[in-house]
């Protein structure tokens, strides 16, 4: 019998005694009221013979007293007494309904008392009217009631009434005798059965409490061990089948436990020696940049200054070619100056030994000082070298000057080098508490492949020019790190061929913690690529629209009104589309158009020409990308946006695999699909990517290190902001049937790789990623 059961059948017993009490006691209480009623009757029948009693004692006194004075007062209460006499009989006859005993009586009670009532009229009260009116003496009087002929009968009368009473009487005791016993009888019921309903109650509490709560207690203490992290002992088994299951998994599972955190616990230790190694390997690394670079600097410095020396003094004197070979001595001398610097800068910082100094000061004059000391840069270059400021008065700022001047000096030395012809510009703007340092170029640029990583350490963007400048792929290493150190962040935006902005943003006050929580938010937020959509209109509310139609769809808005330098703010933007009203105070919408469309930097934004004209076969012509005639919905807006950038960016792939030869003519293709594509080596990888930036479609391999193909899609599928990511999956895996319909669920298309056709199986990709996107 298991637990339940036991339960159940106690649980019964205790019930049905007590229902057995309760119905016993409800027939008890029934018959009580019934003997309570009878007992009211009879003690209504006593009252009404006594009544009678008394009526009959008033008509024997009247006439008694009537025949002794002959006074008809004394008549009186003898027939008052007659009518009391018949409404209690009557009465009396009512109650004794259905008692024989007393109906047989009352039946001769009333002939004996018609026959006594007679005989006192008759005899007592004719035969005195008579001795009234002189024709009867008293002595006949006397000699009548001598004879006792009433008497006799009203002893007989009240024989019979008498009888009646005791007799009711009797009843009356004997049945207050039964209900006194009915009462004890209850009593006893009543006590026995609720002690034994109270005993067994307690029986089962107690056999609940040992077999279910004791054991549920041991296991409550053993997970308290288990939190404390105490796995000796283990949870006593006890009587009962069903718990002893539940305590043995119970056993099991804290074993297993243990078990895991010994593993873990061994593979803490070997990660904790392993960190200390790397610790005191980078404390050694750092330390050894150190020194070396301590040691390399102060020969340089005097090769350096030496150098300057010969060819100040002598070099006039020397013949061309050594004054030449002197040039490059000074130059490759000050390249490795600056290698050095900057491997002692990057040493120091990773030693935690470089520290801030804040101080207040005037951002401005420090944006001067590096904009005059940088001017030589520019000189001998093909170069347009401009600094602007939103205020001629003084940016009050607190923070590292030295450091700002680094970072900047930094960025505007790569803005040089990696420029051949257009302009550098320095600026600077304030936006609540925060200021935006811009130094942009119209240089070389960066791909979108290589935007990622050029604020790695050690990273160089691989590529002629790269090789051609020089440098150590570590300048905006540092710079981010300073910049990081003053509480600020640093964006970079850049079109490969086309030129790149820069921009840092520096809190006014290194110590306000909350720009630097504010900046970490915005850091998170935009872990989810946003595409940027610049909205030039003048109309406020039409704006707001924009904003709400847009916000719903990853989009970011930034509003134009037409009154600020539009073209300037989209430069700075960077904007994926831009959405362009014709009617603007300043410009119109056709000239800021015409001037997009002219410009190197901007002409490939794609630009969408919202107006309540209908002028659309001239914004074709001037090559505008779409047209719509306002009012526009939101359906409407959304899908010219998405259409427009599709069309101008191509499709951006993204595609996993630890194959690197298929990654490598993936990207070959892709290449000459003209298709942005990134490449991932591992699953890890895939979904950093992924979040770094929403790729447009994911080509992905199952087997893969770190992380396999069917985790990084379940990954996806859980992300909100990537899991729409078209998915196609090849792989040199013979999936089974179940992994087929899996993958069929969950992705868009999946290809089997081989490596004979190789070329097939790439063509056939590209072919079915284009055919999916024109469709979309
Ligand atoms: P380097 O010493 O090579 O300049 P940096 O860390 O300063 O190292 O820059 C890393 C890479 O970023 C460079 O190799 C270069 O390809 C790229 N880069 C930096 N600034 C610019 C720029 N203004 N224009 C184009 N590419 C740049």
């Amino acid at each position: 019998m298991n637990l339940g059961h036991k339960l159940f059948i106690g649980f019964g017993i205790v019930i049905a005694l007590m229902v057995l009490i309760l119905v016993y006691t409800y027939i008890n209480y029934d018959n009580q009221t019934k003997a309570v009623d009878d007992n009211l009757s009879s003690t209504e029948i006593i009252q009404e013979s006594n009544s009678i009693l008394i009526s009959l004692l008033n008509m024997e006194t009247g006439a008694r007293g009537y025949a002794i004075s002959g006074t008809s007062e004394f008549l009186e209460p003898f027939y008052e007494g007659r009518e009391e006499y018949l409404e209690h009989f009557s009465r009396l006859q009512e109650l004794a309904k259905n008692k024989e005993y007393i109906e047989g009586n009352l039946k001769t009670l009333n002939k004996r008392y018609e026959k006594w009532y007679e005989w006192e009229t008759a005899q007592i009260i004719a035969n005195r009217e008579k001795v009234n009116a002189g024709l009867f003496s008293m002595e006949d009087i006397v000699a009548i009631v001598n004879s006792q002929v009433g008497k006799k009968e009203m002893d007989a009368i009240r024989n019979i009434i008498n009888n009646v009473i005791d007799a009711e009487q009797n009843t009356l005791n004997s049945r207050y005798d039964n209900l006194k016993k009915a009462e004890r009888k209850t009593g006893y019921v009543m006590t026995f059965g609720g002690f034994l309903t109270a005993l067994l109650s307690i029986g089962i509490s107690l056999f609940t409490a040992l077999t279910v709560s004791r054991p549920v207690k041991l296991l409550i203490q053993a997970t308290e061990n288990i939190k404390d992290q105490k796995y000796e002992e283990q949870v006593r088994l006890v009587g009962d089948k069903e718990l002893n299951l539940l305590i043995n998994r119970f056993n099991e599972m804290q074993a297993m436990i243990k078990y895991r955190e010994e593993q873990l616990n061994i593979k803490n230790e070997a990660l904790k020696a392993q960190m200390a190694e790397v610790n005191e390997a980078t404390k050694l690394k750092s330390q050894f940049l150190a020194n070396m670079s301590h040691e390399l600097r102060t020969p340089l410095n005097s090769i350096i200054g030496f150098t300057n020396r010969v060819i100040k003094k002598s070099g006039e004197s020397l013949p061309p070619t050594q004054q030449e070979n002197l040039l490059i001595v000074r130059e490759e001398a000050n390249h490795l100056l600056e290698l050095i610097n900057n491997l002692l800068d990057y040493s120091k910082i990773e030693a935690g030994k470089m520290e801030v100094h804040p101080e207040s000061f005037n951002l401005l004059k420090v944006i001067d000082e590096v904009y005059q000391m940088t001017k030589t840069l520019a000189e001998g270059q093909n170069l347009n070298y401009r600094q602007d400021s939103y205020t001629k008065e003084d940016i009050p700022i607190k923070s590292d000057r030295m450091k700002i001047k680094q970072i900047l000096i930094n960025l505007l030395s790569n803005a040089f080098k990696y420029s051949e012809k257009g302009t550098v510009a320095l600026s600077v703007e304030k936006k609540e508490s925060l200021y935006y340092i811009r130094v942009k170029d119209e240089g070389v640029g960066i791909s979108e492949e290589d935007i990622g990583h050029i604020f790695d350490e050690f990273r160089q963007v691989d590529g002629s020019y790269t090789r051609k400048v020089g440098g150590t792929g570590l300048g905006l290493s540092i710079t981010k790190k300073f910049v990081e150190m003053l509480g600020g962040k640093i964006e970079v935006c850049s079109t490969l061929g086309e030129g790149s902005c820069f921009t840092v943003i520096l809190p006014d006050d290194i110590e306000n913690n909350e720009i630097q929580s504010e900046m970490q938010k915005d850091e998170n937020s935009s872990l989810t690529y946003k595409k940027k959509i610049v909205c030039v209109d003048d109309d406020p509310n039409i704006q707001r629209l924009y904003k709400q139609y847009l916000s719903e769809y990853e989009f970011e808005t930034i509003a134009l009104t037409g009154r600020e330098d539009v073209m300037e703010r989209i430069n700075e933007i960077c904007p994926d589309a831009i959405l362009l009203d014709i009617m603007l105070p300043y410009k119109d919408g056709w000239e800021i158009l015409s001037e997009l469309k002219n410009n190197n930097h901007t002409k490939n934004i794609p630009v969408i020409m919202a107006s309540v004209l209908s002028e659309k076969n001239l914004a074709y012509r001037m090559k505008a990308d779409e047209y719509l005639i306002k009012p526009v919905t939101q359906e409407e807006l959304v899908e010219t946006i998405m259409r427009t950038i599709r069309k101008k960016q191509g499709i951006d792939v993204l595609v996993g695999d630890d194959d690197e030869n298929f990654l490598n003519l993936m990207g070959q293709f892709l290449k000459e699909e003209s298709m942005p594509y990134r490449l991932a080596k591992d699953g890890e990888a895939v979904i950093q990517e992924m979040l770094f930036k929403k790729p447009d479609v994911l080509i992905l391999d199952i087997m893969m290190p770190k992380k396999d193909g069917f985790t990084v899609i379940e990954e996806i599928r859980n992300r909100e902001s990537i899991k729409d990511t078209p998915i196609i999956v090849v792989t040199a895996k013979d999936l089974t049937n179940k992994e087929k319909e899996e993958l069929h669920e969950r992705t868009s298309i999946i290809i089997q790789k081989s490596a004979v056709m190789m070329d097939t199986v790439m063509e056939t990709l590209v072919k079915r990623i284009k055919e999916k996107f024109e469709n979309a």
